[in-house]
């Protein structure tokens, strides 16, 4: 399983669709990709490799757009199917998100969001994440990064995640407990993925965040790591990739 992500001025999908293929060594049963054009999330996953992606989401959905994330899926909770496949959008269709690893209690907090009004078109504990962000951010009117941090106190398990927002398509919220995620930091673009080995030719600056931290990276800004479990700012280590 994997995860890639892409904010910056090139063409996010290519970067992203190579980045998925170099960490199909990890394992996998499913891949997808959303991506931001300006105006809309365009979305196509499906189970299978990466190459059935590829041509199915080349018949799907026009490729342009210079934000996205990619995944590709080890199934843990929803057997390995196109619906159950990532990225997995909110129920207003706002937020969208990619995610490995495994939400523990992803049972109680289902049933209290159904209890709430949401539905569910998966069988994944991701979805009941990406719905538990998104009723902590509507609840208390508050930003995606703050919604995401709360949400994340409230879970039990593992993940690497990286979640954003079509009505604030100028940043991508990433987080870590467990599964790795690395920040490839270039100049006025940032890469997302599992290890460096995607983005490795645009960039050798990369920060590895650790277990319970977070980071907002902005678009042709910076990118801010906290901890989650306080609202600490944390000065990152970026290292120094040797080729
Ligand atoms: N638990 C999630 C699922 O089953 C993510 C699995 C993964 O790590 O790819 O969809």
């Amino acid at each position: 399983c994997g995860i890639v992500g892409y904010i910056g001025y090139r063409e996010a999908y290519p970067i992203i669709l190579k980045g998925l293929q170099r960490l199909e060594y990890r394992g996998y049963d499913s891949a997808g990709i959303a991506l931001y054009d300006g105006n809309n999330i365009k979305l196509s996953k499906t189970k299978g490799k990466v190459a059935d992606l590829k041509s199915r989401l080349e018949k799907e959905i026009s490729t342009d757009g210079s934000l996205g994330i990619g995944h590709t899926r080890w199934a843990t909770h929803g057997v390995p199917n196109d619906v159950n496949s990532h990225p997995h959008y909110s129920n207003s269709g706002d937020l969208v998100i990619i995610h490995n690893g495994i939400i523990e209690n992803y049972d109680s907090i289902k049933k209290e969001l159904i209890k709430r009004g949401y539905t569910f078109k998966s069988d994944t504990d991701t979805e009941v994440l990406v719905n538990l962000i998104e009723e902590v951010k509507k609840k208390d009117d508050i930003k995606l990064g703050k919604a995401v941090q709360i949400a994340l106190n409230e879970v039990v398990g593992a993940y690497a995640i990286a979640v954003f927002d079509r009505n604030k398509p100028d940043e991508i919220i990433v987080a870590k407990l467990g599964s790795p995620l690395a920040i490839g930091i270039g100049d006025n673009e940032f890469f997302i993925a599992s290890d460096a080995s995607p983005f490795i030719e645009y960039t050798n600056n990369a920060i590895y965040l650790e277990d319970e931290e977070m980071a907002i990276i902005r678009r042709n800004k910076d990118v801010k790591v906290r901890s989650i479990k306080s609202d600490a700012l944390i000065e990152p280590y970026i290292q120094e990739l040797k080729l």
